[in-house]
């Protein structure tokens, strides 16, 4: 299949927009940005449609799709009764980077949610997939345009590396704004509870709807704990390296580091460091690369997929990762890192 690349780097171009829409309109598949990361969208009403995403992404069939709207109106369609939390939610955190777990209406079909009665709904804040959804029916699934399994792109590239010929168009927006993906609150439940963390924290959403809990299986290295949002129990974001997080006192990650990329350049191999703007010259007998600054919390989760699928391209032998316990998005650059570790973690 030729993909077709739509540049709309610059700003959305209509012409474009009403060439990818007919594409959804007819069952196919297009790449688009969102402020969180690139999303492999079809029309989510269509099971044929979100058939397809499985397909392209190599996605295991009970990992259910997020269903993304741009008019507040069209949640009534696709769901049952809203709970109160649900308009709290969407006046303060929508357009933006939420999704709400809710009760399904009939119009969505099982292929869509993996086989659950219940739907994940998101409205993006992303000009380009806004004007995208609108022109493919108001009804898009897009889970990440990423293979299953591989880090989330942030880039239109990142998309092309994996979908190039398997899908029909690639939107390129540019670099998204916040690169990790949306957080994921299920109101199915009295209280509602965090399936996924994200750029909206646990403070926030309790701010509007008071308590608010964790999934349990979020925190759990017990693999009995199983996860409620189905697709947390996969090993996600994986590099092909394997990857450590070495935590502790920041002087004695660094000597800890040291210490390993060193063993591995003396047994003639390279290692990759994860470091950041204040800690790049602390490091030797590695290939060394900053993430973003500790001062600025929201460059580190925009470069944390780049970054994986970088040391992929230089073919590291082994990755070290400094940890990111940042005040707002802490709980979800760390999830995402864990994951992509298979949780290995060297304490100092
Ligand atoms: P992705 O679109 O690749 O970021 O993945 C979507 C995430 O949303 C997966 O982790 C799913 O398990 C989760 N999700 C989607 N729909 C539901 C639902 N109805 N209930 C619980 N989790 C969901
Ligand atoms: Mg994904």
């Amino acid at each position: 299949m030729n993909t077709v690349l739509e540049d709309m780097r610059d700003g959305v171009r209509e012409d474009g927009i009403s060439r990818a829409g007919e594409i959804l309109r007819s069952g196919g598949l297009v790449a688009f940005p969102t402020e969180t990361v690139y999303g492999l969208g079809a029309n989510a009403l269509d099971a044929g449609a979100s058939a397809r995403i499985y397909r392209a992404k190599g996605r295991p069939s009970d990992n259910p799709l997020i269903v993304h709207i741009a008019e507040w109106d069209a949640i009534k369609a696709i769901t049952g009764d809203l709970p109160p939390q649900e308009k709290l939610l969407s006046d303060a955190f929508w357009p933006g980077p939420l999704t709400m777990v809710l009760k399904k209406a009939e119009a969505v079909p099982y292929a869509t949610t993996g086989g659950l009665d219940t739907v994940a709904v998101r409205m993006p804040d992303n000009v380009i997939a806004r004007s995208l959804i609108l022109a493919g029916g108001g009804y898009i699934a897009a889970p990440s345009a990423n293979t299953s399994g591989r880090p989330s792109p942030t880039t239109a590239q990142h998309v092309a590396e994996d979908m190039d010929g398997v899908i029909d168009m690639i939107i390129d927006g540019g670099p998204v704004s916040i690169g990790l993906e949306s957080t994921i609150v299920d109101l199915t439940e009295d209280i509602p509870v965090i399936l996924r963390p994200g750029y909206i924290s646990r403070e926030m959403l309790q701010q509007v709807v008071g308590p608010v809990e964790m999934d349990r299986g979020l925190s759990a290295d017990d693999p009995s704990v199983h996860p409620k949002a189905p697709g947390m129990k996969y090993r996600h974001y994986a590099p092909k390296a394997p990857l450590f997080i070495v935590e502790g006192d920041r002087e004695r990650v660094q000597e800890k580091i040291n210490e390993l990329t060193a063993a591995e350049y003396g047994a003639g191999k390279q290692a990759g460091v994860i470091a950041t703007d204040e800690s790049l010259g602390c490091y030797a007998h590695a290939l060394v690369r900053s993430i973003g600054s500790r001062d600025r919390e929201l460059t580190i989760a925009q470069h944390l997929y780049a970054i994986l699928r970088e040391f992929d391209l230089l073919e590291v032998s082994v990755i070290y990762s400094e940890s990111f316990e940042t005040p707002q998005m802490g709980t979800a650059i760390m999830n995402r890192l864990m994951k992509a570790a298979g949780h290995q973690v060297i304490f100092v």
